[in-house]
Order: C-alpha cells, then structure tokens, then sequence
C-alpha cells in the first residue's frame, strides 16, 4: 500500500547555522582538531556542569579512553549490560578486560543496581552502566555500590546529551559527571549530531589530560602548540596512543547543535508526552516510563508490544503505512562477536534484557515532527494492533 505520509524514525535537526558554521572552519584554513574543539569543549562542560570535557571521535573511542584512564586492562572484569549498543561491551574488550553482562530491570530498559552487586568477583575493576535510549540510569544505587567495592563507574551516555537527574535534591544534567567519568555520541541518531563524534567529561584533571595525551597519539606537544611556537619543538612519544581526535570541521557544527539542544529536548519532552496520552488506552500496550527523579531526552521513544503482537509483523504494517520503526536495543550476547567463551561472562539470566530486544520497538520521535504526525503513529499503530489481535482471535476459533 502507498501513502503520501513517509515519517522517518529519526531525523538530525541540521541548517544554515551548521552550514555557516563549516564554512568558517573551512576558510580559516585549519580544519582538524584545533580552536574549534576547544570552543566546543568549553561550551559543552559549561552546558553539562562538568570542570572538563574533552573532545574525540565518537563516544566508542570515548568509551575506550576512558576505560584506560580508570586503569581497566588484560584480566579485568567490568560490569555493563548486553542490552546496549555493542560499542559498549567492545570497549571494555578494546582494553583486553571482559564484560560481565547483568541484565536490565523489569521496568524500563535501564542496568539493575541489584544484580550489579550480586555479580562483583575480586577480578571486577569497573561498572560500565548506560543511561539507555536517553533515560538517566539509577546513579544513586550504582555510585553507593562502587564506593561499597571500592569500583571505578563510567557513564555511557552516548544518548543522554539533554537529560537530567534529580540528584541531592537539584536537577543535574547528566554529565557533571555523577561518576568518574561520563561519555557522549554525537552519531546523527543521537540527540545533537557532528556527522560523527563524541565528548568525555569528568571532574578529574588528571584523566583529563591522560584523555588529551592518548587521543592525540601519546604525543606530547599537540599540534596546535607546535604551530604556535616561536621555537622549533621536537614531540616525543612515550607510551600508546591512538589517532581519536575531532576535527575542528565537526566540532564547529556541534557549537551550533549545541545552541539548539535546550529548544531540540523541549520539543522531544513535548512530543513523547503526546505519544504516552495517546497511547495509554491501547490494552497490553506499555509506553515507556519516566521515573519522578528523571528527565529523558527522549532520545528514543521505545514501546513494549502487547503479548499477542508480533513485532516484525507490527513494523511491517506501519511501514506499509509510511511509518518507520526500529526494533528495540540489541543484545550483545547474542551476537556471534560474542559467542567464544572468552568474549564474555554473564551473570545470572539476562531475560528482561532479551524480552526488550523481541518485544520493543521503537516510534518516530525527533524534533522538526509535527504533533499531526504523532497522531497518525498513533492512530496507526492502534489499528494495526486492533487488526492483530482480531485476526490471533480468528485463528484460535478456527484452529
Ligand atoms: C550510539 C551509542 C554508542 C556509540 O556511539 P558512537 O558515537 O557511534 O561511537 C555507544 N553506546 C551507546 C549506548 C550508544 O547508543
């Protein structure tokens, strides 16, 4: 069937800002990682809280700067959910550490702090936890559970630019950071995008500066000191490091994204607000909840399908429709990159964490989305699911 209506899952809210903005970076003549990452830098900590951010690639190679930086290597254990992304769990098999995968609570698609406790084993260096799909997970717990156990914690937060957190009583955004270390994404599915990109904020000078030296090929004059000086300097390389470095080019756009982000999470708080009223009288249907301490980004709006519903046949019929979907959060224990015996550990079941990949999908939510087309999604998928449930009835009476 064709339809007029197309309604893409995700769309980057990009224009003539991010245009003006490349074309400074592209007329200065320095296009790699430079003044415009420090801007960036700057207006980030500031945007988040946090004393220092710095700047990479993308949040996979943030992930693996800041497991370093806590002191994760060969033989360690780090705690983390499969449920993620599997940039989450690479990481900590980038330092030669292995995931302990825990699964993720019966409500929400978040790490449970309780089967965190139950998997620490004298080898467990770190906790790993993620703020999934953009909702804050529970710090309070986690962090009272590091300090018990003497654990470092880093924060994915790679979908949680914008979200908050009530926490000793005031709103903080996420990445103040409320632990060590908290890392970003600024892939073009997240809430602000630089084509590619990501940002590692913490309190601590220290990883900072072990941030700096390792994404710049451990080299100890930058660039940008080198061509500013009078003097001939020589860089010396002392250890391992790496080529993670933003460009200016990218970091230029996010200044202007950044600019947008406060009016880009109003609009998405808006819309998801409109999904979950109109969704609450679809039976079986379970809109995701937003616990009282937190403020979601709403990075994704995922829903959990009644029972009856089959989730490809559900996505089928809204694309049918002009509406795209996604299935929910993959698991990467059940990836073959994770299947030898030595890829991982899994503590206890990970059943709600299977459950969310198989019977989640995930709605069109971004900003520019008119509320009419939020309707529509809705109005579809209650058909859709009516539909499907008539014809599950047909067949138990006719089988
Ligand atoms: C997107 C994402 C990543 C990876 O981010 P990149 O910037 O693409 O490397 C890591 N963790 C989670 C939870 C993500 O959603």
């Amino acid at each position: 069937m064709s339809t007029a209506r197309q309604i893409p899952v995700a769309k980057p809210m990009l224009g003539e800002p991010e245009v003006d903005a490349a074309r400074r970076v592209i007329l200065s003549g320095w296009v790699t990682q430079g003044p415009e990452v420090a801007q960036f830098e700057k207006a980030f900590a500031a945007y988040v809280g946090a004393p220092f951010a710095c700047a990479v690639s993308n949040c996979t190679t943030a992930l693996h700067l800041a497991l370093l930086a806590i002191g994760v290597r060969e033989g360690d254990e780090v705690i983390t959910v499969s449920h993620s992304f599997i940039a989450t769990a690479n990481a900590i098999r980038y330092c030669g550490a292995t995931p302990v995968f825990v699964d993720i609570e019966a409500v929400g698609f978040n790490i449970d702090p309780d089967h965190v406790a139950e998997a620490i084993t004298p080898r467990t260096r770190a906790i790993l936890c993620v703020h999934q799909l953009g909702m804050p997970c529970n710090m309070g717990r986690i962090m009272q559970i590091a300090r018990q156990h003497d654990l470092k914690v880093v924060e994915d937060a790679a979908c949680a630019t914008g979200s908050e957190m009530l926490w000793n009583g005031e709103w903080d955004r996420i990445g103040k950071p409320h632990a060590d270390i908290a890392c970003f994404s600024f892939h073009p599915r997240k809430v602000v995008t630089t084509g590619d990109g990501g940002m590692l904020t913490t309190s601590d000078p220290e990883y900072d500066q072990r941030f700096r030296l390792l994404r710049q090929h451990a080299m100890n004059v930058s660039d940008t000191v080198r061509h500013g000086s009078k003097q001939v300097i020589f860089e010396s390389y002392d250890e391992l490091g790496y080529n993670y470095r933003m460009t200016d080019l990218q970091a230029a756009i996010g200044r202007a994204q950044l600019e947008r982000l406060p009016g880009i999470v109003a609009a998405r708080r808006r819309l998801a607000a409109l999904y979950t009223s109109l969704l609450a009288p679809i039976n079986g249907l379970v809109p995701p909840v937003e616990p009282g301490w937190a403020r979601s980004n709403w990075q994704s709006y995922c829903v959990t399908l009644p029972e009856h519903a089959d989730q490809s046949a559900v996505m089928q019929a809204l694309l049918d429709n002009g509406i795209s979907t996604r299935r929910g959060v993959m698991n990467a224990h059940l990836e073959q990159a994770y299947a030898g015996r030595d890829t991982q550990r899994t503590a206890g079941w990970l059943t709600n964490s299977e459950l969310a990949q198989s019977r989640t999908i995930m709605l069109p939510l971004f900003a520019q989305m008119r509320e009419d087309d939020v309707h529509y999604v809705a109005s579809e998928l209650t058909r859709v699911l009516a539909n499907l449930s008539t014809a599950n009835k047909r067949s138990a009476v006719g089988g």
